[in-house]
């Protein structure tokens, strides 16, 4: 099992429930352990468009899935969600992000870990020093 963190955020419609749902897809998915859980911070979104404010959390998890079959589980759930627009950095019901997988290294086009812009980003930084 691979010691794994995740970052959650929303910014439309229900936020707490569209992170509550969110991690009850995870909790509900075969591989994937939910060790622990921050609190959820609200805060003002970075870059993009103009939008409303997030909502963000972190995870631990412990997973048996790979890197690259834990992005393509996160990003089914993104989609169950209700996740539909797909502007960069624009507003969205639920982003789940992987920020760390064990000490893994990863560059290829659809996956970069650590995520690259997470040591800049005191939304993630703050509930990830909670559960690290
Ligand atoms: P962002 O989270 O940067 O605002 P998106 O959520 O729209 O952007 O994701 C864009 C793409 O980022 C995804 O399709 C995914 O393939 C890619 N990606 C690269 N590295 C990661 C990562 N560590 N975690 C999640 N997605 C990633
Ligand atoms: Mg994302």
């Amino acid at each position: 099992m691979a010691i794994c963190y995740i970052a959650l955020g929303s910014n439309l419609g229900d936020r707490k429930k569209n992170i509550k749902k969110a991690l009850g897809h995870l909790a509900g998915t075969k591989g994937i352990k939910i060790e622990k859980i921050s609190r959820i911070y609200e805060t003002r979104a970075v870059g993009g468009p103009p939008q409303g404010k997030f909502l963000n959390a972190a995870i631990k998890i412990k997973t048996s899935l790979s890197p690259q079959l834990l992005l393509k589980t996160i990003k089914k759930i993104e989609k169950d969600s209700g996740r539909r627009k797909s502007v960069r950095w624009g507003p969205r019901e639920i982003d789940l992000d992987i920020l760390l997988y064990e000490s893994m290294i990863i560059k290829t086009r659809g996956l970069v870990v650590p995520h690259p812009r997470m040591f800049e980003r005191e939304f993630v930084l703050k509930p990830l020093r909670e559960i690290i």
